[in-house]
């Protein structure tokens, strides 16, 4: 008889198709379909935030309670483009206008409320199953919103093995101590090597020291993060677990259906071996954005708007590039002072710069595909995964040498660029004496436009990027690896 397949409940606050700010939600969202070959069933629960119960259609419910957290709640079960969900639905938590997190750029003041009782929910799925007796055989838990779930389960004396992924070490999930009881914390745990955070409650430290293995989203991260510079306080807690080896730093994947430049509905059709109509993409994405057809390369950027995302330097770099004939491409929001510094450039520019400010999925797919070069100047890079939709959609990454960004790009020098395994440019790299900063910036988009103008070079640079595998198969390979060890 077939052994039955091993189960995983994923549980997280965001989920691509369905729910997505950033790249959590396409990792979330693709990991499943990606674990599934390796024998792990995938169900991912997240909160039912207004308009998802609708996209589900007909969901059952399997789970219900009286009183979560100050209401009742149920969790429906259902499926979406071939991704089993749970949907946690708690209208006092999760009924909200706005985004997941915040609205009118506030966040909402009880975010460590709703996340906790995400988490509790999963602890209690996992403990005791659904009403239809689905009962994982591991709970993966992803960044701060899930950090209480391999708590909660570790306080109950659960026996059910933990994942804790972190996908940006910089949102920590802290909230004073006096919530402890309301989130149905032990007062006697709250110390240092556990709950405490300088005085305070991390849901992501939590998270961390709990879980079976923790995790992160490349190997230079994980890495990282074991020194104050990138740890952000917590670099103690990731070098322990690195010390006692528990520690895996896995590299996102890209999920290859959606993100595939010779299906993609938004944009002309083209691949590596056949890459003529990217022109037509590039003329088109010009045109969308009022741009003049430039001597140098089209750069793209599709991004927050963050100090993390390096905005800021790409704000001092950018004229240079422009005088020397370059044009670029901006889809972002986020911190109110770059979207206006950023205005005030592309008005400065006009023909050069253009700016679209806000989140558009669709557009995004147009910009790696009319891009030449997609810019990705991040102050530190967990994984990063525009710059993979880039190599996959033959916008040449240009990125700082940081975290997922250095592990997925082979920097264009003169031998790489030669023995054929130059995928794009990198600047900034320490472990060379390199700083991330503005005239590394300004220094790798000189290269760029050097190489640029060499178009036997340049479409060898590009093909390379685009031949490059950044699927799921191997990561989601070493995930199951880990899996299985885990549930022995
Ligand atoms: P992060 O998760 O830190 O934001 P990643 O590179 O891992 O960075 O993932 C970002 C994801 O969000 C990518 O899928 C990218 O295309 C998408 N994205 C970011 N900003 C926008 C935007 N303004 N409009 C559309 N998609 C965006």
């Amino acid at each position: 008889m077939a052994r039955r397949a091993k189960r995983v409940l994923s549980v997280a606050s965001e989920c691509a198709p369905l729910i997505k700010t950033g790249g959590l939600a396409d990792v979330v969202g693709a990991l499943p379909a990606a674990l599934e070959p390796f024998g792990w069933k995938s169900k991912v629960l997240l909160p039912a935030y207004p308009g998802l119960l609708e996209r589900l259609g007909r969901g059952t419910r399997v789970w219900r309670d009286e009183d979560l957290f100050g209401g009742p709640a149920a969790v429906i079960r259902g499926t979406i483009d071939g991704l089993n969900v749970l949907l946690l639905d708690a209208p006092h938590l999760f009924n909200r206008d706005g985004g997941p997190y915040s609205a009118d750029g506030r966040d909402y003041p009880d975010n460590h409320v709703r996340f906790a009782a995400l988490s509790w929910v999963a602890s209690q799925i996992a403990q005791y199953g659904t009403s239809d007796r689905w009962k994982p055989d591991l709970v993966h838990a992803h960044d701060w919103q899930a950090g209480l779930t391999p708590s909660y389960l570790k306080y109950a004396g659960a026996q059910v093995p933990t994942v804790m992924t972190v996908h940006n070490i910089a949102f920590q999930g802290v909230v004073g101590a006096d919530q402890l009881d309301y989130l149905r914390l032990p007062t006697w745990d709250f110390t240092p090597d556990s709950l405490e955070y300088h005085g305070l409650l991390s849901t992501l430290k939590a998270g961390m020291v709990h879980a079976s293995r923790l995790t992160t989203v490349s190997p230079s991260y994980a890495q990282e993060l074991t020194s104050p510079d990138f740890g952000f306080g917590l670099e103690g807690v990731v070098a322990a677990r690195r010390d006692r080896g528990e520690l895996e730093g896995i590299i996102n994947g890209v999920d290859t259906e959606v993100w595939d430049p010779a299906t993609d509905p938004a944009i002309v059709p083209y691949t590596a071996a056949n890459p003529a109509d990217k022109d037509v993409n590039r003329q088109r994405l010009l045109d969308e954005f009022g741009l003049d057809a430039p001597s140098g390369p089209l750069a793209v950027v599709v991004t927050r708007l963050t100090h993390q995302k390096g905005i800021d330097l790409l704000i001092d770099a950018l004229p240079g590039f422009l005088d020397r004939g370059g044009a670029i491409a901006i889809l972002g929001s986020g911190d109110a002072h770059y979207e206006y510094e950023l205005t005030q450039l592309a008005a400065r520019y006009p023909g050069a710069v253009g700016l679209r400010l806000g989140y558009d999925e669709g557009l995004s797919h147009r910009m790696y595909a009319g891009g030449d070069v997609v810019l990705v100047p991040s102050r530190f890079e967990p994984s990063g995964l525009t710059q993979m939709y880039g190599m996959r959609y033959g916008a040449v990454p240009l990125v700082a040498a940081t975290g997922g960004l250095r592990d997925t790009v082979t920097d264009a020098t003169p031998e790489n660029l030669e023995n054929g395994t130059a995928t794009g440019f990198t600047f900034g790299d320490a472990r060379l004496g390199g700083v991330i900063d503005a005239g590394a910036l300004s220094f790798a988009l000189g290269r760029a436009i050097d190489l640029y103008a060499d178009t036997e070079a340049w479409l060898k640079l590009r093909h390379t990027a685009m031949s490059t595998t950044v699927s799921w198969e191997k990561s989601a390979a070493e995930y199951a690896r880990m899996f299985d060890t885990l549930i022995e």
